[in-house]
């Protein structure tokens, strides 16, 4: 089986490289906005949409930019034309795709020529450029995208084409509680801890904002400021995710079935554990635990979250407990931790108990990369942190 997998290396281009890739969010903003408005009119006088290769023939003459690029400006209105109108079909409300100003426009992708990577990543037209290539690129590479994010910091991410291992049929098995005062509990006993270094950049995230809302609107320093809680709003991000792909990386690899419960994460996080569900993101950990599995040859499963906690994990008997109870005392005489307790139900529930299991599968598709940065399509300016500083999760 094939899956598309991404590899996100810092890079530094010169002051020089730095003009020429603005350059290019120029350009691609530009054609964006003239292949829509080409659409547009297009549209009203024939009620059909212009074919992909009518959009390239308008990207030459526009543009003098590496026409792969160009070219992919065009596919994108083309995919998101066909989303419109699938949408529409199924009775959806959906208009046009919109004009994007400068600041929507902070990437650009090669989809398959135009660059290389050796000691430093040639770009096609623009030149060489320092990379920090901190592990090797597996796959075909199928196309590489060029970023910037708020902070000022530069990108390449790699996307590409591997082999899935095939399914390994043995191995130790696993029941995961996801917690608060453990990251997780495992049916095993051992702990998952919550990374204290995280409480440190985050720290130094609230300092930040705390600046910024200090700062007069519109200041030279109030700009300083929010470039300042970009990056450490960054830093935060960066190391969160680390932590859970280094946790999701070493469950898969250890075990052959991971079980975990069915929980609405985002309903909960609605409710008075926001901060540390969304601090612990537990729905982005399965979500990695999920495709890294598939990588292993592993299989997540997830089961009914109902009573876990309350239900003893040795005679099935339920009794009810308050959030601060944090030790499973039962009549039956088993004594342990609240959340090894679940744990075992969970593993239990898993491994043909009594209630249903079913396997994972992601809702929407999960950005890989066996690296510690996400690569988001969708959010093509990278920009997280509004203009109060607060930030959107
Ligand atoms: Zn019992």
């Amino acid at each position: 089986m094939m899956a598309i997998r991404s590899w996100k290396f810092r890079i530094y281009p010169t002051k020089e490289q730095e003009k020429e890739l603005q350059y290019y969010f120029y350009e691609c903003k530009n054609l964006w906005n003239y292949l829509l408005e080409h659409t547009k009119e297009y549209y009203e006088k024939t009620k059909r949409f212009p074919t992909r290769k009518q959009l390239y023939l308008l990207t030459k003459k526009k543009t003098k930019i590496f026409s792969q690029v160009a070219q992919n400006i065009a596919d994108k209105l083309t995919k998101a034309l066909k989303g419109m109108i699938a949408t529409k079909k199924k009775g959806g409300k959906a208009g046009f795709p919109r004009f994007k100003p400068i600041e929507r426009m902070k990437s650009f992708t090669y989809p398959q020529f135009g660059f290389k990577l050796n000691g430093q990543l040639l770009l096609s037209k623009i030149g060489e450029i320092q990379i920090k290539k901190h592990r090797e690129v597996k796959g075909k590479t199928k196309t590489l995208t060029i970023k910037q994010m708020p902070s000022g910091k530069w990108y390449a991410v790699f996307a590409s084409e591997v082999e899935m291992m095939p399914t390994r049929n043995k191995g130790p098995k696993v029941g995961i509680d996801l917690g608060i005062e453990h990251f997780g509990h495992l049916s095993n006993d051992s702990v998952i801890a919550n990374p204290r270094h995280l409480k440190k950049s985050e720290n130094k995230l609230k300092q930040a904002q705390k600046l910024l809302s200090k700062k007069k609107k519109g200041s030279k320093n109030r700009k300083r400021a929010k470039s300042r809680v970009a990056r450490a709003y960054e830093k935060v991000t960066n190391d969160r995710r680390d932590f859970l792909h280094k946790a999701s990386r070493k469950l898969a690899n250890s075990y052959f079935l991971i079980a975990m419960e069915d929980l609405n994460v985002h309903g909960l996080s609605k409710g008075f554990l926001a901060k540390h569900v969304l601090d612990c993101s537990w729905a982005e950990f399965k979500g990695m635990l999920h495709y890294k599995a598939e990588e292993a040859g592993s299989e997540v499963v997830l089961v009914d979250a109902a009573y876990t906690s309350q239900e003893c994990s040795s005679c099935g008997l339920i009794r009810k407990k308050t959030l601060a109870e944090r030790w499973h005392n039962c009549s039956c005489g088993a004594s342990m931790h609240r959340d090894f307790n679940a744990a075992k139900n969970i593993l239990k529930r898993a491994t043909g108990g009594r209630r249903e299991a079913r396997p994972f599968r992601p809702e929407t598709p999960v950005e890989s990369g066996p690296l510690p940065e996400r690569v988001s399509s969708a959010d093509e300016s990278g920009n997280s942190v509004c203009e109060d500083g607060s930030l959107t999760l």
